[in-house]
């Protein structure tokens, strides 16, 4: 990386340790696909024959009888929703959200209710439907499910995700059992995983994937799924989907991303990211006030992390602090710190360009060092923290 856009623009020179994050413009983009967008960008092209080769691949690559990219998995979440509504009929795709069709439900577990930067149910309500929360959040029973489906269900959402609960909730095989036996379609948000067949294997019949996390392709999402639930969300582009338009480059960009996950070496990637982690946890171990433990991804794709407890007592910094002094400075280091109250944060490999692991190894070092060295202990309330997590936003462009 000779030039760099960023000092170009004025913007920090980001180095992302924290995951495929939007804030952060998602994850880096393969070169097929960078190549696929240019190549079309100039060019015009039936929309739907374009969208009907995308089918091809996604049926491919996920076991799917037919698919399409959308704007965004978010979006993929609510065109689902609405064509499990709206079928065909095209007067009831124009009037959504507002005259809602029969069939308007949408049943989802209390424990799924996350936030991906925004809730998953606004995807759902998006649509016109409504959702029917079902459990705790930390329960489910088939009681639950099976009281709640009535004649206006029109489809039952399961979220795959390292923000949902992970216990005490039904899973993916006894949803889609339950479902089913009442005609029920389930649609799977699989936005962050790495397996594009499991969900379709284990009986759902849409899943929903993000084209530019794992797969590194540009903004978009992937639906696939039953052919016609899958023709039932495409044809909302007439309606709703407008205002989350594709154009033709995501659509070819996207082919070109799944294509290349074909082909990608995911061992040696993987063998990479585990260098980067026994890099951080050698320059970690031994410290005072830390322990660095390498820890598998909590929905099991084929990804480590180096999760990194701090006590402050020790190591004279509490961990968000520390989060806080590596995305200080000229060269950001961005930490994954959903759980940082706890005293901990986590280190994610896999979206850095070679040589940014040594960056952040002596980032760690130098902000360890200089709080070991100071008499006071760096510990700003937690508190704080929250409350004004939304103070730059809210003064945004300024
Ligand atoms: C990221 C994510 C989304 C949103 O995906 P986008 O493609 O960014 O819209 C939805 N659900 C889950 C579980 C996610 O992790």
């Amino acid at each position: 990386m000779t030039e760099d856009v960023r000092r170009k623009l004025g913007l920090r020179p980001v180095i992302n340790v924290s995951g495929t994050m939007t804030s952060l413009g998602a994850s880096i983009v393969v070169p097929e696909a960078i190549a696929a967008m240019a190549e079309i960008l100039p060019q015009f092209v039936e929309i739907n024959d374009l969208q009907r080769k995308a089918s091809a691949v996604i049926a491919r690559l996920t076991g799917a009888e037919a698919g399409h990219i959308t704007a965004s998995c978010s979006a993929g979440i609510s065109l689902a929703v609405a064509g499990a509504m709206t079928g065909d009929n095209l007067l009831a795709i124009e009037r959504l959200p507002d005259q809602t069709p029969a069939r308007n439900e949408v049943i989802i577990q209390m424990g799924h209710i996350v936030s991906y930067g925004a809730p998953v149910d606004q995807a759902v309500r998006l649509a016109g439907a409504k959702p029917v929360i079902i459990g705790q959040a930390t329960s489910t029973h088939r009681f639950h499910m099976e009281n709640a489906i009535t004649d206006k269900t029109a489809a039952a959402v399961y979220v795959v995700s390292h923000h949902v609960v992970d216990y005490g909730l039904l899973n993916l095989l006894e949803f889609v059992e339950i479902a089913h036996a009442r005609g029920v379609p389930v649609i799977v948000d699989a936005a962050s995983e790495y397996d594009l067949r499991i969900f379709l294997a284990q009986g759902a019949d849409m899943v929903l994937y993000s084209g530019h996390k794992f797969l590194g392709g540009p903004t978009s999402g992937i639906v696939a799924g039953k052919k016609e639930l899958v023709r039932h969300a495409y044809l909302q582009n007439l309606g709703i989907g407008r205002g989350m338009k594709v154009g033709k480059e995501s659509v070819y960009g996207a082919m070109a991303a799944l294509e290349a996950w074909e082909k990608r070496d995911h061992a040696g990637i993987r063998e990479r990211e585990t260098g980067y982690l026994r890099l951080w946890k050698e320059t970690l171990d031994g410290r005072p006030g830390v322990n660095a433990v390498i820890e598998p991804d909590p929905t099991k794709n084929p990804l480590d992390r180096l999760r990194v407890n701090i006590s402050a007592q020790e190591a004279h910094i509490t961990a968000w602090d520390l989060a806080s002094a590596l995305a200080g400075g000229d060269q950001p280091i961005i930490v994954r710190d959903h759980e940082v109250e706890h005293d901990y944060f986590y280190l994610d490999p896999c979206n850095l360009h070679p040589g940014q692991e040594t960056i952040v190894a002596r980032r760690l070092a130098e902000e360890l060092d200089r709080a070991r060295a100071s008499n006071e202990i760096i510990a700003t309330p937690f508190e704080n923290r929250s409350r004004h997590c939304f103070d730059g936003l809210l003064r945004w462009p300024d």
